[in-house]
């Protein structure tokens, strides 16, 4: 049983994805109320070592051994740039391992420039940002007592001005919060002249910390990507999962059929599928994920590669 790694994690995203730990559970300056790990119990917003290096090199040195990931993301379950040792750990870690790095980050401490410097390190950076004004971001991310977003906008412009890095920013839709009118033009507003690789929109796949949020319809966050775009934002995509076969349009049930057909008799990986089906990655990812939510067919990871079986 490791102690800060987590996974392999199959993912669209990120393909073969192994998760990392660096900071204890749950160790967090926001209190999100979509936050899937739950409450978050440590409040800190100080800079510190959380974890033991030498102990999570030879954890990773270990699974290494038998696994090649697509990506090694620092995430888990608290935030991940609150460990002081992020920047030395990559540099690290990338001397017993040769794929990409990720880092997904609440983007809290942008403004620190050491935090900056250490997200550099990576490959990839995937910064969520869910409010622009003050009001709603104490809504949706509660945070610690002194954390303004007037102070995170300030930290990921200048992130975004300097990065050489691929970013993918992550709005997180919670539909009635950060999803009016008035909240959407101030989106577009700080985000129309910025350098970002994607935004993402994301919602709720699992309960939050407040249960009684829904997860925004695929309908709210189209009409929130169509307006995005008509706004001059550039490559906006909706990465919530799909889970149901109505919120999928041209949805087909023979293309259902074909995928079950073929799982019947051995399992396939996803290159094999996307030759086979001629279909692309994404349209075929939402089928998977309505049909593992019903329980006909698995997403694993076996010898560095993503299987679909039933
Ligand atoms: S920033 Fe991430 S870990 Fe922290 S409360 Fe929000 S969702 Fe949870």
């Amino acid at each position: 049983m490791y102690k800060y790694i987590f996974g392999p994690v199959p993912s669209r995203r990120l393909g073969v994805s192994l998760g990392v730990d660096l900071v204890m559970s749950k160790t967090c300056n926001l209190n999100c109320i979509y936050c899937e790990c739950g409450s978050t119990t440590k409040f800190y917003n100080m800079r510190d070592s959380y974890i033991d290096i030498n102990k999570l090199v030879e954890e990773l040195k270990d699974v290494l051994q038998n696994l090649t990931p697509d990506y090694i993301t620092f995430s888990g379950s608290g935030e991940p740039t609150l460990n002081k040792d992020l920047g030395t750990i990559i540099k690290k870690v990338r001397k017993i391992y040769s794929g990409k790095i990720a880092v997904i980050t609440n983007s809290s401490l942008l403004n620190d420039l050491d935090v900056r410097e250490s997200l550099e390190e990576a490959d990839l950076i995937i910064p969520s940002l869910d409010a622009v004004s003050e009001d709603i971001f104490k809504r949706m991310n509660r945070p610690i007592e002194g954390l303004s977003i007037k102070n995170i906008l300030e930290g990921m412009t200048k992130f975004l001005s300097t990065t050489k890095k691929d970013v993918y920013l992550e709005i997180f839709i919670v539909e009635g919060i950060n999803d009016s009118v008035e909240e959407l033009e101030n989106f577009v507003e700080y985000l129309k002249d910025k350098k970002i690789t994607t935004i993402q929109l994301n919602t709720l796949a699992r309960p939050g910390a407040i249960k009684e949020i829904k997860p925004a319809s695929i309908k709210r966050l189209s009409e929130i990507r169509e307006y995005f775009i008509s706004s001059g934002l550039k490559s906006v995509e909706i990465i919530k999962k799909y889970t149901s076969r109505e919120e999928l349009p041209k949805y087909s049930d023979k293309l259902e059929e074909l995928i079950l057909n073929m799982l019947n008799k051995r399992k396939y990986s996803i290159d094999e599928m996307v030759e086979l089906l001629q279909r692309n990655e994404i349209e075929l990812f939402k089928y998977f994920n309505i049909l593992q939510k019903e329980g006909k067919i698995k997403i694993v990871v076996e010898n560095d590669q993503i299987y679909i079986k039933s």
